[in-house]
């Protein structure tokens, strides 16, 4: 556990700050797995973060100075203490959200480790200038670059379900580019944050470059107020909200948003491996993952396989709190509001007659669980397939075929992730192209994510903009187009004074470019 944060007491890089208007506010941080209070920390006023931004904005122009070597150095730093230290960073990870060891290990300290590495190496690549060539006549001679120049401080409001990978996962680009980093996390998981201030002081980062605003919505909303780019990781409905606040400044946003992937097994998959990869892409994590497997569709000659396998499966299930590696399957259900909209989906499901085969109701307390949860008989008139539920919970229907599956999978305002599953490959890939999602897998799930190579984003309400790949760090940078004239006349042509022959000549000149050739 990363401990309690005091009042005025600065924890990592600049956490807080004495709040001159008086005692600081402070909210309280429970572990879902057993209910009990574990920590407290600052809830920062406006002026607070204000504060942080000046701050930032100070510190700024050292740290871009410090080239991609300086920074990618210390990123190289981080990586080794994130290993050196997996231990501590996956307990207070656990104590926070109530997940599992195992979910802390491989979605978070892995991810972060790997991101560390992957944007040490590949921010110079990404960010370098790019020559450009014109194929305008009138532009011969003069130089064209389009060059990334760091924004300066960029805001990271993040969600609670992922506290490493999905909220300080994204200040890693937006750092490697030469920014500083204001991260909000969620009130729900704000220690990770914290902890991460620690790792990046001990690994040597200058203070103020990144800097945690702990506090509830309105310290998110304060934030937009203060910076050049909020890359934002959380509801849909909040990222509306994000977006219009943002507008307020013209800020530009990056929204990771929301999800409801479907999964479609052909009637020539590999069931076991569907089954496997079902359970275990809906469930992990406790189904709080925002491309976890939501809804399932099966093709008819094999849905009864199918159901059968996954039913055991799921059934196996461990359920606890974590203990340490290898002590539970399903953890918690980290946000507490969140237990009411899996147990309304999956109430409003059995009251319009689908059917629990596994679960079905909340596990024993005093801690937040919800059972995994499988439920069969389901259609689009039920919220579990129609409306995020992100809990560990499995609907599976049947559908006809192939076109059936592809309507109901795009029937949906959502288009985050999904997957394909067919023995048959380039079949499974012509379906997938089907599917309306910023990302797809083929005989898989999840595993897009790790492809840091590849821009990971949402279509529809699932999102704007992307994470990863070169518009992953790109768009934490001012895009300047540069034009360089070195070879010229006193005076170009087209300039003052105008006269009736340039200008002749000059419309000569358009159509001997532009106005030959054969048209339809
Ligand atoms: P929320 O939208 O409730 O909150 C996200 C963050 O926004 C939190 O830090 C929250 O603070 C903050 N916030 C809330 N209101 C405001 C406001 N008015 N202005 C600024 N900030 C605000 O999401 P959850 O934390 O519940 O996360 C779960 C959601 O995140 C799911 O929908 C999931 O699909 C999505 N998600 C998407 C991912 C993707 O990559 N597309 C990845 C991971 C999750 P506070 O917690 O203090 O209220």
């Amino acid at each position: 556990m990363a401990g309690t944060v005091e009042q005025g007491q600065t924890s990592g890089n600049g956490t807080s700050s004495p709040n001159p208007q008086g005692p600081q506010a402070e909210f309280e941080v429970f572990n879902p797995a057993t209910g009990q209070v574990i920590a407290k920390v600052p809830d920062m006023s406006a002026e607070q973060v204000a504060e942080l931004a000046r701050k930032a904005r100070a510190a700024q122009p050292g740290w871009e100075a410090m080239g991609f070597e300086g920074r990618g150095r210390i990123l190289l730093r981080c990586q080794k203490w994130l290993l050196d230290n997996a231990e501590r960073v996956i307990e207070t990870i656990v104590s926070e959200t109530g997940k599992t060891w195992e979910d802390a290990q491989l979605a978070e300290i892995s991810y972060g480790a790997n991101a560390f590495g992957f944007w040490a190496k590949n921010a110079e690549k990404y960010l370098a200038d790019e020559r450009v060539k014109s194929a305008s006549v009138i532009l011969k001679g003069k130089k064209l670059i389009l060059r990334y120049k760091p924004l300066g401080v960029v805001g990271v409001i993040g969600p609670w379900n992922y506290p490493l990978t999905n909220s300080f996962g994204d200040c890693i680009p937006a750092l490697a580019a030469g920014n500083c980093v204001i991260l909000k996390p969620s009130e729900v998981t704000p220690l990770t944050s914290l902890l991460m201030g620690e790792m990046l002081t001990e690994c040597g980062m200058p203070a103020d470059v990144y800097q945690v605003a702990t506090g509830l919505g309105p310290t998110g909303a304060a934030l937009i107020d203060q910076v050049d780019f909020i890359m934002f990781t959380g509801s849909t409905a909040t990222g509306k909200k994000i977006m219009a606040k943002a507008a307020e400044t013209l800020t530009p946003v990056s929204l990771e948003l929301g999800g409801k992937d479907p999964m479609i097994v052909l009637s020539d998959a590999d069931v076991e491996r569907a089954a496997n990869t079902a359970v275990y892409a809906g469930m992990m994590n406790g189904g709080q993952t925002c491309i976890s497997i939501e809804r399932v569709y099966v093709e008819a000659p094999v849905y009864d396989e199918f159901v059968a396998k996954v039913t055991e499966k799921a059934k196996a299930l461990r359920q606890g709190v974590p203990a340490g590696p290898g002590s539970v399957d399903i953890g918690a259900v980290t946000f507490p509001k969140q237990m009411e909209i899996i147990e309304g989906h999956v109430n409003d499901a059995l009251a319009k007659g689908a059917r629990a085969v596994v679960g079905g109701k909340r596990g024993a307390g005093p801690g937040d669980f919800f059972e995994p949860t499988v439920l069969v008989d389901v259609d689009h008139s039920m919220e579990c397939m129609t409306e995020e539920t992100f809990g560990p919970t499995l609907p599976i229907m049947k559908v006809a075929d192939e076109d059936e599956a592809v309507r109901l999978a795009n029937e949906s305002p959502y288009g985050l992730s999904g997957s394909v599953f067919s023995k048959d490959v380039a079949r499974g890939e012509a379906v997938a192209r089907r599917v309306e999602s910023g990302a797809i897998c083929v005989n898989d799930a999840l595993m897009n994510y790790s492809a840091l190579e590849l821009p990971m984003g949402g279509a529809k309400a699932s999102g704007l903009g992307s994470r990863h790949g070169a518009h992953g760090i790109q768009k934490y940078c001012q895009h300047q187009a540069i034009l360089v004239s070195s070879l010229h006349l006193k005076r170009d042509v087209h300039t003052f004074p105008y006269n009736k022959r340039t200008t002749q000549g000059l419309m000569k000149l358009f159509r001997l470019l532009w106005g030959r050739g054969k048209r339809d």
